[in-house]
């Protein structure tokens, strides 16, 4: 989430009509939204003073259905068709998330393990879009009702790590909503964005944002006003919920051993824990009564129950750390985003690695969406004088497919987008005219450890030698972190493009394991990676004995021929067993070994285009 800033050359002065957009954090627990109201970007509240909407749609028989602090009765009483964190269905396939527990309550449409999760409610099927959509319309209700006026165009925020898919539906979810997005922002970037209005500092900055189902933290360096982003890391499955259950099971134990609770015993402990740990963030202790018990919770034993959780959020600061190459007492200031840092047991954590206490002055709460609010004001245009603009990076690398089935990386994690880069590659078979192309994601170095993102073809290569083709390929990441991907054979201009939409995202946590995986396997893939590119390299030098034999068999000796097949017969099997040293040593050998054939062919073939037969061999053989 590099966040440049770019002045408008020539920017015009101020629209005299103030246009009316809004900044919208949708979040897995609970969305706001935030519009400039004059001279300051302001949350705008609901008619009871709310600014939080809970990210809650409970959906009826047959009415409308029922957003926010309206329907959490529902996410109690009714809980099949009340839906909670629809931000983690976002992107997902039903393969990923039906067995999971946290969705347990919920009954899925059987539509294919491949498809969209379709939850069934009393008000019919519903895909995680159109429930995004209902909490979209439901804040732009609001937003219009409060700024008297229709809104012309919204910037949402999504986590850092969220990917194509996740993007492409936050996209869908708005336009169902009838609402003009103007940008996906990056949440991190938006709360820096909130924080830059205020402190022109210079130095390094951790963006620090632990919600209620996500964990994205981020490095900025900060310059003159303008960021930049050094890293990103984080956790897509770790937020307050996770606090919420180590805290339920800590409750659970102290109630000692009771009988099964039923879905809706479940959720009304849950809400009384959730008051818990809010009221621990406050105080040292809290109580709660459920079913006439009494159960007491300190801060201590609150801390001792989270204390993996805890260090699981700093351990992501250590990488990120470690992935811009800066020390901890670099890090100039930290900002802290998220309703879960407010937790005590957070802040000292954070305070506590990093040295220094984490800025806090703007709500946590809040941030992110001001910065959104802040963002959509400049591009609907109001502000054109002293315009920004605000880029982003990509979370993880994009590469293709090469030979042997390794990935060839085009485009780096934490590249800042938007971003375009080319490749040049080349035809591996004499007369190829197709070339398969296939878009992976991930940062390990076998195509198998990736994630497959979309395979396409490009026709009508005009058949040449092997390697003699071009073919550009050429990534592009838009600004919203949609990639797009172009195949152009240049001596013809032959085309094949894609837009990548993939039909599901990648499962929570997932981005992380990844990461960890590329980590972990780094030593073994780079020679997993070794093998595959000799092996390759010895089928092309048999390759092209077999194509010299048959077509300059007669130059050989029958002896020296049965030699050279013995030695391609021997490099064959050591291709067969995968032993890197012994491939190395015998394409060695048969290099060698066909030395002199070779150099016998190059006469030949001088002789033959000296006597007028084949000038362009003579060429070849020059260059
Ligand atoms: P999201 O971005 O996922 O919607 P939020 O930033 O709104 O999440 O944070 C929601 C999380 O913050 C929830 O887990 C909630 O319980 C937690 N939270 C809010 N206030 C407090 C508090 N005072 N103490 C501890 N946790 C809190
Ligand atoms: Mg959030």
């Amino acid at each position: 989430m590099a966040l440049l800033q770019i002045s408008e050359p020539g920017g015009k002065p101020a629209a005299p009509k103030h246009r009316l957009a809004v900044g919208i954090d949708l979040g897995t627990t609970n969305s706001l939204v935030a519009a400039s109201c004059g001279q300051k970007v302001e949350i705008l509240p609901d008619d009871e003073g709310n600014y939080l909407m809970p990210s809650i749609v409970s959906y009826g028989t047959n009415s409308a259905p029922v957003v926010g602090h309206a329907a959490l009765p529902a996410a109690v009483e009714d809980p099949a068709n009340t839906i909670i964190s629809v931000k983690r269905l976002l992107g997902r396939s039903l393969g990923e998330v039906s067995d999971d527990e946290q969705f347990g309550q919920y009954q899925f449409a059987s539509t294919g393990v491949d498809s969209a999760p379709v939850l069934q409610t009393a008000a019919g099927d519903k895909n995680p879009v159109q429930v995004s959509a209902d909490i979209l319309s439901a804040l732009a209700q609001r937003a219009e009702r409060a700024l008297k006026g229709k809104l012309e165009g919204v910037v949402i925020t999504v986590p850092a790590y969220f990917n194509d898919a996740q993007r492409q539906q936050t996209k869908d979810a708005a336009q169902l909503a009838g609402l003009q997005v103007l940008r996906l922002l990056n949440e991190p970037t938006a709360a820096a964005v909130a924080y830059g209005l205020d402190s022109k500092d210079e130095g390094n900055v951790i963006v620090f944002d632990l919600g209620g189902g996500t964990f994205d933290v981020s490095l900025l360096s900060l310059q003159k006003g303008i960021f930049e982003v050094l890293a990103t890391g984080g956790n897509t499955s770790l937020g307050g919920d996770d606090f919420d259950r180590a805290l339920m099971a800590l409750v659970r134990s102290k109630l000692g051993a009771t009988e099964e609770l039923n879905h809706k015993q479940t959720a009304q402990l849950k809400r009384l824990v959730i008051q818990a740990k809010h009221e621990l963030s406050n105080s040292s202790s809290s109580e709660l009564i459920f079913n006439d018990q009494t159960v007491r919770l300190t801060v201590e034993d609150f801390s001792a129950a989270v204390q993996d959780l805890v260090r699981q959020t700093i351990t992501a600061c250590r990488r990120v750390l470690r992935d811009a190459e800066l020390d901890k007492d670099q890090i100039d200031n930290i900002v802290m985003v998220g309703g879960a840092t407010r937790m005590p047991v957070i802040r000292q954590a954070v305070a506590e690695f990093f040295g220094k206490e984490p800025l806090t002055s703007i709500d946590p709460d809040k941030v992110v969406a001001i910065g959104a609010g802040i963002q959509a004001d400049v591009l609907i245009g109001n502000k054109s004088a002293d315009s920004f603009l605000l880029l982003d990076v990509n979370p993880l690398s994009l590469g293709i497919e090469t030979m042997g089935e390794l990935v060839e990386k085009i485009i780096p994690r934490n590249t800042t987008i938007p971003v375009a880069r080319a490749q040049e590659f080349t035809t591996f078979k004499d007369g190829q005219t197709v070339m398969a192309l296939h878009v992976v994601q991930g940062e390990r170095e076998l195509v198998k450890d990736c994630r497959s993102l979309a395979r396409f073809e490009l026709r009508g290569i005009p058949p040449m030698v092997a390697g003699a083709a071009k073919i550009r390929v050429t990534f592009q990441v838009d600004a919203d972190g949609l990639l797009s991907v172009l195949a152009e054979e240049l001596s013809t201009g032959t085309r094949a493009e894609i837009q990548v939409k993939p039909s599901y995202g990648l499962g929570s946590g997932e981005i992380e394991e990844m990461l960890q995986a590329s980590q972990a396997h780094a030593q073994e893939d780079m020679q997993v990676r070794a093998l595959r590119e000799a092996q390759i390299e010895a089928q092309q030098l048999i390759d092209a004995i077999r194509a010299a034999e048959t077509q300059d068999g007669d130059l050989l000796e029958e002896e020296e021929r049965a030699q050279l097949d013995a030695a391609v017969a021997k490099l064959e099997r050591a291709i067969a067993d995968a032993n890197k040293n012994d491939i190395s040593e015998q394409t060695e050998a048969l290099n060698k070994l066909s030395g002199e054939f070779a150099a016998r062919r190059m006469d030949l073939h001088i002789a033959k285009a000296l006597s007028g037969e084949n000038i362009d061999s003579v060429e070849s053989t020059n260059d």
